[in-house]
This record gives C-alpha cells, structure tokens and sequence, in this order.
C-alpha cells in the first residue's frame, strides 16, 4: 500500500478533473444524504494514489477506471480522501466514480443545510464557499477546477428541485422523483448549488438584451412579499449587461430566497438572495429595504461577471471577486435607484476601511494563501471588500469611467468562462490604461496599509508657488512601519485659486509647480475619491471652516475632510478637545450628512470616563443634539430625503436614551409596534425599540420575548432579538443574556445581544463575564465565516486596560483555532491598544472642555 499522506492544502496536480456528474437523494427533513460522483480526468503524471477533496463522508464505494480502489483510512475534519489503484495509473484519461453519503446540517447553514420555516415545513439548500462544497460530495475543490457540471436530484415527488442549469427532464416513480439538469458551463466547486423542498416558483417574465428567463424560488405563502424583487431584478440584470455591454452569461435567473442573510451567494444561474432582503411585506416597503435588495442583488449578479465567468485561480486573488464587486454594485444601485443617491456612501465605504488599514496588523489585499486557514481571512469585510472597492474608484477616476470600463470590457473578454490571476488583471491594466496606473493598482493591492497625504505651499515673491506633496503610511502616534512604504497614489488637490487638479505620486517627496496666486488653503482630497488621509493643520481647518470657504466644497469633499480631521487627532496632530468642540456648530449644518458627521465629532469613548464625567459628556451632546431630534421628531415627513431620514436615525436614536422628550415618544411607539407593528417607519423601529429596551421593565422584557415566540417572520424576529441587547438594568440584562444559551432562539441572531451589551457601561462586565464563560460552547455552534465575526467584535470591544487584558487572555489562544479569525482578533486588540492609548493622553484635555461648559 503506498504512504497514506493526504496533501497539506490543494490537489498535487497529478490529476485533472474535466467534468463532474453528481446525483444525490435529497429530504430536507433527513439528516443524510446518499449519493454518487462520476469524475471524468485525465492523469497527468503517472501515481498510484488519487487525492480528491470529501471532508466527513462517509465513503461506501469507489472505482478508478471501473476497477475497485481502495479507500485510504481518513480522519474526521481532513480535507482529502485517497483512492488507491491497484498499480501506477498511467497518463491518459481517468473516470472517477465514488458512491458516498454526506450530512445534511441542520445549525450552521454550511454545505447541504436545511432550514425549517415558522410552518415546520423544512427546506434544503446548499452553501459551499470557500472550501465546503468537499463537505457534500467528492470534488477537486479549488477554484482552478472549473469544469463542466451535471446535476441529478431524486427528491420527493411534490417538491420542487432547482440547480444553476435549467431543468432537462423529471421523471416521477411513485412517491419520488427525478430530476436532471443540463450541463453547466464550467464552474469552479464552490458555485455548485441547488434546491429542494415544497417551494413556490414564481415566474418574472425575461430581462434585457439576453431575454434571460427569471424566477423566483421562496418557501410556500411567501409570494405576496416579492412586490419589489419582481420590480427590479430584470433592471439590475439588464444595466449590468449594459455596463459589460454582454449577453447575461448562465442562461436563466432563479432567485432562490434562502433563509438568512448569511446565506446570500453568487451561485451562477440559481443566485442565492437572503429572506431578510428579498421578502418585504407590503406595508414595509421602506426605501431603504427597497435599496438593500437592490444592492446586494447588484452585487451577486455583479459576481456573474466577477467571479462566475472570470473566476479566481486561487484564493490569494479573492479581491478579483469581492474588490470588484463591492466596486460594481454601487454603479448598478445608483442605475436603478438613482433617488438613493448611492454613491454617496463611496466615502463612508472608504473611511470604513482606511480606520482597518491604520493598524499594522493588516494584511494586503493580494497575499499568498498557503494555509487553509487564511482562506477565510481574504474575505475581509473592510480590507478586501471596503479598500479594494476604493482603490478601484479612485483609479476609475483619475482614468475617466470611460476608459476604465474599455479595460473592464476587455479584461474580461480576454478570460470568458475561465480563470485570471492578479498577474491578468495587471498586465490587461498596462495595456489598457498605462504602466503607471498599473504600477498604482500593484502599490494598493500588493501592500497594506493607506498613505497619509500632505501638501505644503511655498510662496516667494517673483516665482510661482511650489507645493510639496508627501506621503507616508498613515498610522495612530506613537505606532511606525517597521517597513515603510510608497504608493503609486493620484492625489488631487484644490486651492483657494485653482480647481481640481490631479497628479500621479509615486515618491516620498514630489514638487509640483502652481500657476496661480499664492493659495490661502489647499484640500488634498478634492473630489473625495482620493483612498488617502490628508493632513489637515489647524491652520488649514480655520481657513477652510470659514463661511465663504466652506461653502466651495461639495458634500463629499466636506465629510473627508472632517474625517481627515478626525484622523488627524488619532495620529496626535490636532488636539481632541479642539476638534469635539466643533461639534454643535456642525451638528447644526444645513446638510444632513454634514450634520451627522459633525454630532459624531462630540463622542468619546467612555470607558476611561467616571460616571460623573460620563454625566457631563451625555449632558454636552444633549444640549445642542436634543433640541435638533425634538424637532425632527420620530415620523418621516412627505419630501424627506433619504440623508434626512439617516440623520433622523442618528441624531434622534441617539437622543431617545438621554432626553426625557424623545425617550417617552420611543416607549410609546414601540410599544404601539410591538403591539401591531404599526405607528412607526419601519427603518426606524430599531432605534424605538433600541430606547425603549434601555429603559425597559420586567413587563417590558416579557412582552418582548413574547413577540420573539411569535414573530411575523425571520426579519421581525431578528428585530425583536437584537432589541434585548439594550436592557440597562442588571437583572433584566443577565436574562437576555441566557437567551443565546438557549435553543429557543437562532443563536446567529441572538448572539448581537452579548455583542450588543458589550458596547455600554451598564452592562459591559456582564457581557464580557458571559463571553468568559461561554465563548467556547458557542463556538462550536457557528460556521468559521460567524465565529469569527463574533470573535473579532468581542476583540473589538473594549478600550481600558483591566478588559482588554481579559479579552486578549480571552481570545488569544482561541483564535487561531477559527478559520479567518487570527488576522481579525489581532487587528481588533491592536485598535483597543491604540484607543486606550489615544484616551489616556487625550483624556487631560477632554475633561477640561467638559468642565468648561
Ligand atoms: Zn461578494
């Protein structure tokens, strides 16, 4: 028998898959599923073992060229099995044939998973990225794999079976049936996916320039909740084909609605679309549930074009997916909807990431995978997702959104129904758009971090100004890169006497001569696409606070600056004080997005705070926030814009904890909602609830669970869970907290309730003394991708010594054990250590401002 060692990562490459025919028996109530592969290959190197990809199955057969092969003995969790030959399989083609039976899930939604629905009708689906399609049959389970697929399903004769081919025949045979499917087009493992249960199938008619049939896939008597899905998906379809100027590429669209959002995925042909988004009662037909499902859909389809018909070779490319999609669903969200005004949120998308991208402990977007584990850690929400998605606007800019859609275009031509690396995308770069912007692309993908961008005017009497731009890695004070670093960045900047003006930096120190008067000011981010810091003086931020300076800059370019502003503080080049203290002039801005950035100024983290400083802090806020909530007021009013309803969250959900007015107006529309579900928007009812929890009763806490017992759906439920997060009084905050102890509740949903606790001093200790005692047990209970979202929140959570301390003994050595979630858990404690240091030397100043006022 030859050695039995099983491969450390991937396949060795002896052998190739071609096509892959799997057929499967499938209840959505079992537990298991039998069934079998046929793999045809080709054997490249002569071996005697082949390695395929099967994580927990059980193997009842197995043949290599239709003679026996013996199954080499295998370990619960291990990646490979071994089929053994009876001899050296020479080169030439290979057929593969294993009968197996895998697990159906029934916790974590991973791999075949089936959910049961309020009615106690279960369903089954299937949910494979990165690595779990190994999990329900034998498969080369790697990107580079793509191949022809045909799918046979034998499911109960009133069930439907829908996979990413259309259907090519069903036969009944008493109680079951069988369905087969037409061959795919080729797909790598983990965009296999298919259906089965007593759904409805509802038809959406065909979209754009394709006529590409649409369907609907949802759990029975969910129809009259599609209104808005039927409405926008062929426009989404069709813009997206308009924007690749392509045919849609798999044939037919089935939206399957599955059950959590978590479970939303690009599957080609058969695009999974969580119920939280996809089902709106009529009545909460909200634009902003309107835009959530818009978005993302956006951004699923987006990934038949991303991911589907140009796939990544391997996971260290995972931004080829997700950079680029993040990227493309807010061009195809403002097409749709432009009354949103989507691409507004560039900026916040952007902030979002540059705060990661300060620590030191982050990764570039584009590294090696050489570990199982870091497979999960490319799918990072704010680095590979938020940064990549900036960096890819900001070049589309300086290029022109013309140019760059030609290098959309023809990049993707050029790997149609195949595979592509970082190494493809930068050479088609250089050809389209240039060395210099492909240089750019390398310098923000190939390394970490974002640069800090400053640029200082000389004037001399007699020669033109000269500005002198720099950069350097912007990082918290006191915190250096043990390696520096450069990027190739297009910095554009604005004057008091010059437009927009753009140039390439590529060194430490650039000089650029300026052909105009000596400057008052200069913003080094103008436009706001720029994925960089700007440093802003104090000098700077007087001049450019002035009335008739302000009031040059658009929106965007406002928020960057305040958020430079912020920046700036972190890295101790501006005092905190100073910047807090502009918060109720801004607060008052006549622009809502202006506003709520400006009342964020005001927070300070109060975990260094006593409670008589907390009291003043809360005291400061109220008194130029409340007045403004009061007037807004909890209803929408005929004409608001979406900014307005935002800043109405904001300001008035921020209120609603402190202010006697606005509290009493949140306790009684939520309990008009929890009675009926009526009195109050409903993308407003979180932060009602939110308020009313936090002054909440025992009364109150049973009437809550009582509606959690009897939700209108999943998306009420997970309302009403998350609410119990906000109790403030002990004994009410311990019982919440035994809800994600229980079975009675999705743990995935009422786990935001100890993530919740954590964020407030009333219950801080007790949530971090349930996550001492309980992390492991629910960690066990998570899928990796969940787990570590927990984890990193928990990391996250604190900003004083005696915590975090506790945290890091906590999660430090449980961390490495979670797929993905090392790299998050340092990242987090990193930011706590920065945020405890911040405080404590920003601290002195702070309690001087509040004992000021
Ligand atoms: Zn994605």
């Amino acid at each position: 028998m030859p050695a039995a060692t099983p491969p450390a990562l991937r396949t060795p490459g002896d052998v190739k898959p071609l096509r892959e025919s799997l057929e499967l028996t499938l209840d959505p109530a079992a537990t298991k599923a039998p069934g079998r592969v046929v793999i045809a290959a080709t054997v490249v190197r002569p071996t005697r073992v082949v390695w395929v990809n099967a994580t927990n199955l059980a193997i009842d057969h197995a043949t290599l060229n239709g003679a026996a092969a013996t199954v080499l003995p295998f370990k619960p969790d291990e990646d490979f099995i071994g089929l053994a030959a009876p001899a050296d399989l020479a080169p030439g083609p290979l057929s593969i044939e294993i009968a197996f039976t895998s697990g159906i899930d029934h916790e974590k939604s991973r791999g075949l998973y089936s959910v049961t629905e309020q009615d106690g009708t279960p369903y089954l689906y299937t949910f494979f990225e990165s690595v779990d399609a190994r999990r329900a049959f034998p498969c080369f389970d790697e990107p580079s794999a793509k191949i022809p697929w045909t799918l046979t399903l034998h499911v109960k004769a009133t069930d439907v079976a829908a996979a990413n081919a259309p259907v090519a025949s069903e036969k009944t045979e008493g109680a079951m049936k069988t369905v087969t499917f037409a061959e795919t087009k080729p797909l790598p493992s983990y965009l296999v996916a298919f259906v089965a249960g007593p759904f409805e199938v509802i038809d959406d008619g065909v979209a754009g320039r394709a006529k590409t049939p649409i369907h609907f896939i949802v759990p029975k008597g969910r129809s009259a909740e599609l209104a808005w899905a039927k409405e926008v998906t062929p426009k989404v379809v069709a813009a997206e084909e308009d924007y690749f100027d392509m045919d849609y590429p798999f044939v037919k669209l089935d939206v399957a609605v599955v059950p959590r959002y978590w479970g939303t995925m690009e599957h080609p042909g058969i695009v999974a679309m969580g119920q939280p988004l996809s089902l709106i009662p009529p009545d909460k037909q909200t634009e902003e549930r309107k835009r959530f499902y818009a978005n993302i859909l956006a951004h699923e389809l987006g990934h038949y074009w991303f991911g589907d018909y140009v796939t990544l070779a391997w996971w260290d490319d995972t931004w080829l997916n997700e950079s680029f999609g993040e990227w493309f669903d807010m061009i195809i969200t403002d097409e749709v909807g432009p009354q949103w005004q989507y691409r507004d949120q560039r900026v916040d998308l952007a902030l979002g990431a540059m705060h990661s991208d300060e620590a030191l402990a982050v990764n570039a977007i584009h590294v090696p995978i050489t570990t199982r584990q870091a497979i999960e850690s490319t799918f990072d929400g704010e680095i590979t997702y938020s940064k990549g998605a900036s960096v890819l606007r900001m070049f589309e800019d300086f290029v022109t959104p013309e140019q760059w859609q030609k290098f959309i275009r023809e990049y993707l031509r050029a790997h149609a129904y195949a595979n592509a690396n970082a190494h493809d995308l930068y050479a088609a770069a250089e050809t389209s758009l240039g060395a210099p912007v492909a240089a750019g692309l390398r310098s923000f993908f190939d390394q970490p971090g974002v640069p800090r961008i400053a640029i200082i005017v000389a004037c001399k009497a007699g020669t033109p100004p000269m500005a002198t731009i720099t950069q350097t890695r912007s990082l918290a004070e006191g915190v250096t890169d043990p390696q520096p670093k450069l990027w190739t960045v297009p910095v554009c900047f604005q004057t008091s006497e010059s437009p927009r003006t753009c140039a390439l930096i590529s060194q430490a120190e650039t000089k650029v001569p300026l052909s105009t008067k000596c400057p008052a000011w200069v913003i080094p981010n103008a436009g706001a696409y720029g994925y960089y810091r700007s440093a802003i003086s104090p000098a700077t931020l007087a001049a450019v606070m002035k009335p008739g300076t302000w009031n040059r800059l658009d929106r965007l370019e406002r928020v960057m600056l305040l958020a430079d502003v912020s920046a700036s503080v972190n890295r101790g080049e501006i005092p905190r004080d100073q910047v807090m203290a502009l918060a109720p002039k801004l607060a008052a801005d006549k622009d809502d997005r202006v506003a709520s950035m400006g009342a964020a100024l005001s927070y300070f983290t109060d975990d260094a705070l006593d409670d008589a400083l907390h009291d003043k802090l809360v005291a400061w806020q109220l008194s130029f926030m409340a007045p403004r909530a009061r007037a807004l007021g909890w209803k929408r009013k005929p004409g608001d814009t979406e900014a307005h309803q935002e800043l109405r969250r904001e300001l008035v959900g921020d209120a609603a904890f402190h202010d006697p007015v606005v509290s009493k107006e949140a306790k009684a529309l939520a309990a008009q909602w929890l009675k009926d579900r009526t009195g109050i928007d409903d993308d407003i009812a979180n932060m009602a609830l939110a308020a009313a929890t936090y002054h909440g009763d025992a009364a109150w806490f049973d009437a809550l669970l009582a509606a959690a017992r009897a939700p209108r759906d999943r998306t009420d439920q997970g309302r009403i869970l998350h609410a119990f997060g906000w109790f403030s009084d002990p004994a009410l905050a311990k019982r919440a907290l035994d809800l994600p102890l229980g079975k009675e509740f999705d743990l995935r949903e009422s786990i935001g309730i100890v993530e919740g606790m954590m964020q407030r001093r009333e219950t801080r200790d007790l949530a971090l003394a349930w996550a001492q005692a309980h992390t492991d047990e629910i960690l066990a209970r998570m899928r990796a991708d969940e787990a570590m979202w927990y984890l990193t929140s928990v990391a996250g959570a604190f900003c004083d010594r005696t915590r975090v301390d506790a945290v890091k003994a906590l999660l430090v050595p449980r961390a490495p054990k979670i797929d993905g979630a090392e790299l998050g858990v340092k990242r987090a404690l990193e930011a706590s250590e920065t945020c405890i240091a911040n405080t404590t030397r920003q601290l002195p100043r702070v309690r001087a401002l509040l004992h000021a006022k």
